[in-house]
């Protein structure tokens, strides 16, 4: 009987855990773009602040509710983000995002349809009262588009949490992997292919120790990503660098601040685009992804040879390692 308890317990907390996790906006859908991502398009410089879901290249697909909840705003004709809908979801106390969308769905599109009538083109913000318009978990809420600076039709997918600080109110937005009921089943690779360092490039390769020179003090900039299946490529979640058995370095995208999107040239480094993504290992800005960044203790204890290792990993639990040697020039 009691084994029995138990087994019950365990099943009743799996199946609960389980129907915790959001559910994805498009079904049967893949990753094709990962939190915290360089974006040279849109108006300037950023970070992608969501994931990205295939629409099967289709316009008009549907979009669902990840969980419960009410719709908290939409955004019609963002620069970035095109037609966009918030749901608020108070088990979670969590946002979730939906970009680019062509159309909404029910009310929600009426309403935005006597906007657009309103502003035409211009960009206008929507704000619902609590609990006016609710939606159901997998409810239809909108439909797939390429509104804003979307090449392709494709669902942003975003997860913010909303700090007050004072009157003013701040949205972290989360990597929405951590949430979302999802399994990726195609292949990965995590690879870096070079490092750069005082403008000189060189190439990494696996099983090698590769001699990196500097001058005064290291700044180097790797260029790295995750191939997922044929035709995905995402930004490793995690980057870093130990120095002579130190941790010096390590950026992680798991949260960046709304107000951080345009700070993306504190993390990447110059000919970083949509699909390459050149890693500082080095920052003279704090902001959330940068994680550590302990060079100005570190410099002085700096060798002629200094053995480093450069250790990339993703959401899944894969770990990548590079050696590398840092070699003072005279
Ligand atoms: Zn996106």
């Amino acid at each position: 009987m009691k084994k029995l308890i138990i087994i019950s317990i365990i099943i009743l907390s799996v199946i609960f855990s389980f129907s915790q996790r959001f559910l994805p906006p498009v079904k049967d859908s893949y990753l094709t773009s990962s939190f915290g991502e360089y974006r040279d398009t849109g108006d300037k410089p950023h970070f992608h602040l969501g994931i990205d879901f295939s629409s099967f290249s289709r316009i008009g697909y549907p979009v669902n509710a990840a969980a419960d909840g009410y719709v908290y705003k939409i955004w019609l004709n963002h620069k970035i983000y095109g037609n966009t809908i918030f749901l608020y979801h108070p088990d979670y106390d969590l946002l979730t995002v939906y970009a680019h969308l062509s159309s909404f769905n029910g009310l929600i599109s009426e309403i935005a349809n006597s906007v657009i009538g309103e502003v035409g083109n211009s960009f206008a913000e929507v704000k619902f009262p609590e609990d006016e318009i609710r939606v159901s978990k997998g409810e239809e809420i909108a439909y797939s588009g390429k509104s804003g600076e979307a090449e392709i039709p494709h669902v942003h997918f975003e997860v913010r949490e909303i700090k007050k600080s004072g009157n003013d109110e701040i949205e972290i937005v989360r990597d929405a992997l951590e949430f979302v009921d999802y399994v990726e089943m195609r292949p990965r690779k995590l690879e870096a292919l070079e490092i750069r360092s005082n403008n000189r490039t060189f190439k990494l390769l696996d099983d090698q120790i590769t001699e990196i020179p500097f001058a005064t003090l290291p700044k180097l900039e790797v260029k790295t990503a995750e191939k997922i299946g044929n035709n995905t490529k995402i930004v490793p979640r995690k980057i870093s660098l130990r120095v002579n058995d130190e941790l010096v370095y390590e950026v992680e995208f798991d949260a960046i601040r709304n107000d951080e999107m345009y700070s993306a040239n504190a993390v990447y480094g110059y000919g970083s685009n949509i699909f390459t993504y050149w890693i500082k290992l080095y920052s003279s800005s704090f902001i959330t992804p940068i994680k550590v960044n302990r060079w100005n203790e570190i410099a002085f204890t700096l060798k002629d040879r200094n053995p480093a290792e450069l250790i990339l990993e993703d959401i899944w639990g894969t770990i990548k390692i590079y050696k590398l040697v840092l070699v003072k020039e005279m």
